[in-house]
């Protein structure tokens, strides 16, 4: 029933057996072995006090990772397991972090603090589940119950009320019905907790399988996080390309992704700027001019607050202002797309526009067979390993300052080499560019001229 536990797991829970202490997998990874997938991380709790834990892996290496929480991290055969004194939280008097924290001496009253019944069960070889509050019955019908009065839950800790649409659009689970409802009405407590925090569960919430599903029920809660996105929620484009209004468009297309991070990102923020945008035409269609630029705002106010890494805000940015880009199909032009963004990143986009032509009515679908012509003819046109950067040009600098360019005069005279390249008009050969430059001695004496004029 529980397939098989990593090697290393099971050798500390033995250890802690062996020393006379009780000794539990818990939490996420004994949902996981229930629902047949394997554990990304094993969590253990255990009677044994830190101190005492750390005395039974005495040899190995132990850090005192959240030691006033009662936890260690043991790494056992390069494997880091966290296992923690069973502990009741103290008080809660900001909605994020217990006041205190106490040992319990059983692991009921672990189990109890806990957020959610599919996460609040323990098991042990040799000794079997510990279900208190009916996890497996719901793990079964797909359901996000808290432990316990979900308002109290909610209220102590907020973030559990992002945690369960996370693990809802995750798992494709639904909020139990005093769950959903709590979930709804403490929401705004969510201000209280941490922008990373949230960030962290969002992007999870986001790469789900079902995402699109929680994106459309909760944008209310959502919203605490991003008020942003509200002003999309029920706004109706009136245009005869669509067929939902921005929200719900929104939350299709992001289904319409891979479970990429920054395409997910991309797809939920990509519209954001319609609602400011918005004009009715004279033929009674609603149109958005220059949204993508108006969504690349908001967007980074997003996600500067929420703290995404650097890389990752500049990725999302970079696909919402291309969003809607008309990428014609011909070889030059996939070329001067490869050169802007890179191959990895065009692909990228090919998906975002595929994501946003497939939220589109059905009737918009020739779009698709555009980008799919599209990405075809980057394939090809990559098979030909391309010079698709000044680096990647036949000639370089050296050859250039022996030509007689100097300073500037370098630079400008090679991207001019790899226009011509990307447009097909020159081969990138060391000769042919190398003529043409002769052959265009104007712009070098320019150069040179721009140059000496500089120093003077
Ligand atoms: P994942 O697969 O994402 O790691 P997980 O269930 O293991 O999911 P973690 O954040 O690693 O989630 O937390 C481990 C366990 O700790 C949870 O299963 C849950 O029992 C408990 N837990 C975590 N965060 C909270 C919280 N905010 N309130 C109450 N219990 C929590
Ligand atoms: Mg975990």
């Amino acid at each position: 029933m529980m397939g098989t536990i990593a090697p290393p797991a099971a050798r500390a829970l033995a250890r802690l057996h062996e020393a006379g202490f009780e000794a539990w997998l818990v939490g996420g990874c004994v949902r996981d072995m229930l629902l047949g997938c394997a554990p990304k991380d094993y969590d253990l709790a255990t009677s044994a006090r830190p101190e005492e834990t750390k005395a039974v892996f005495q040899g190995e290496t132990v850090l005192e990772t959240g030691i006033r929480h009662g936890t260690v991290t043991v790494l056992l055969e390069g494997m880091p397991l966290e296992i923690t004194t069973y502990r009741v939280d103290g008080a809660y008097s900001d909605a994020r972090h217990p006041d205190g924290v106490t040992f319990a001496d059983n692991l009921r009253a672990d189990a109890a603090r806990r957020d959610f019944t599919i996460n609040a069960m323990a098991y042990a070889p040799g000794q079997g589940l510990r279900d208190y509050f009916g996890g497996q019955a719901d793990l079964r019908a797909g359901c996000l119950r808290a432990v316990g009065d979900p308002g109290t839950r909610f209220q102590e800790d907020a973030l559990r009320i992002l945690r369960g649409l996370r693990f809802a659009a995750v798992l494709d689970f639904s909020l139990e019905e005093e769950t959903d409802r709590a979930a709804r009405r403490y929401a705004p407590l969510l201000t209280k907790v941490s922008a990373e925090r949230c960030a962290a569960e969002l992007g999870k919430l986001l790469c789900g399988p079902a995402a699109g599903r929680i994106l459309r029920a909760y944008p209310a809660v959502l919203g605490v996080v991003i008020p942003e996105l509200l002003p999309m929620v029920g706004f109706a484009h009136r245009n005869a390309h669509h067929c939902y209004d921005v929200w719900t468009h929104t939350a299709v297309a992001v289904d319409h992704v891979p479970p990429r991070l920054p395409l997910r990102l991309a797809m939920l923020l990509h519209d954001m700027g319609k609602p400011d945008t918005f004009s009715l035409g004279e033929d009674g269609q609603g149109h958005f001019y220059g949204h993508p630029r108006r969504s690349v705002e908001l967007a980074e106010g997003i996600l500067t607050r929420l703290r995404f890494p650097r890389r990752t805000r500049e990725q999302v940015l970079c696909l919402v202002r291309y969003h809607d880009a008309v990428i014609e199909e011909s070889p030059q032009r996939v070329r001067r797309w490869l050169n802007k963004l890179g191959p990895e990143r065009f692909f990228d986009l090919l998906e975002i526009q595929r994501g946003d032509a497939s939220a589109q009515a059905p009737a918009y679908c020739t779009r698709l067979d555009h980008l799919r012509r599209l990405e075809k003819m980057a394939g090809e046109v990559l098979a030909e390993a391309p010079c698709l950067t000044v680096r990647e040009l036949a000639v370089g600098g050296r050859e250039l300052l022996a030509l007689g360019y100097q300073g500037p005069a370098i630079g400008t005279a090679l991207r001019r080499l790899l226009d011509c390249v990307l447009e097909g008009t020159l081969p990138n050969e060391k000769t042919a560019l190398l003529q043409y430059l002769e052959q265009t001695d104007a712009k070098k004496s320019e150069g040179k001229r721009n140059k000496s004029s500089g120093e003077t």
